[in-house]
């Protein structure tokens, strides 16, 4: 199966473009923070496990990350094209995914962004509880406050999205990014974006990208 992964800072973009792709493209979406995020709900052996590093804004360690993509992408059929949102978020974890036979990397697109307008998007950003639409208090409001556009349920924040954690994610990211850069860029699989303009222009240079 052939995957396009995105690369960026927390705050970058990333979920919201790879859901809009996936309805606009019928591409898989897949993020390993909501795939944790709902085993946290569904307090499973993994949920239990990863909820401390996530409430303190640290990585999860790779083999757990490594064995949970794995088991994703082993369900999914060999045709899917695939949007990789959060994973690999190490080295370990793109050498892994790299030795993967059922999978090939076609590129790596990396949301540039300057970082300080990372901390107020992560702390403006709301979810809708029930379907996981993205607001922003700031830059895409709801119609109501509070409550979805699409389905009307409430709108929360992830409990990392606050200050101090936030800055804590933007750490762990600087220490990982260029290490992952230049493991894509030696693969000459690195695409860059500017992920600091309109929602909509970002929308159109990626599919570009993808259907390069
Ligand atoms: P995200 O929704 O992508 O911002 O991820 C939220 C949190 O989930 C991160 O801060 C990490 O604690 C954890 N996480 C998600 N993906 C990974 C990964 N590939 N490796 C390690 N931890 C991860």
């Amino acid at each position: 199966m052939k995957i396009t992964v995105f690369l960026g800072a927390p705050g970058s973009g990333k979920g919201t473009q790879a859901k809009r792709l996936a309805l606009s493209h019928g591409f898989t979406h897949l993020s390993t923070g909501d795939m944790l995020r709902a085993a946290i709900t569904e307090k499973t052996a993994l949920g239990l496990k990863a909820k401390g590093f996530m409430d303190q804004g640290a990585l999860v360690p790779d083999n757990l990350m490594i064995d949970l993509i794995g088991e994703t992408l082993a369900k999914l059929p060999n045709t899917s094209t695939i949007l990789l949102d959060g994973f690999p978020r190490t080295v370990p974890q793109a050498k892994a995914l790299d030795a993967n036979p059922r999978t090939t990397v076609h590129q790596a697109i990396y949301f540039s962004i300057p970082e300080k307008a990372l901390i107020q998007r992560l702390t403006g950003r709301r979810t809708c509880k029930k379907c996981g639409e993205p607001y922003h208090l700031l830059y895409v409001t709801p119609k109501v406050a509070g409550k979805c556009d699409k389905c009307g349920s409430d709108l929360i924040q992830r409990p990392d999205d606050t200050e101090e954690v936030a800055r804590h994610r933007l750490e762990v990211f600087r220490g990982q990014n260029e290490g992952l850069l230049a493991y894509y860029r030696q693969e000459k699989k690195l695409n860059e974006l500017n992920a600091d303009q309109d929602v909509l222009k970002i929308e159109s240079l990626l599919t570009k990208f993808l259907e390069a």
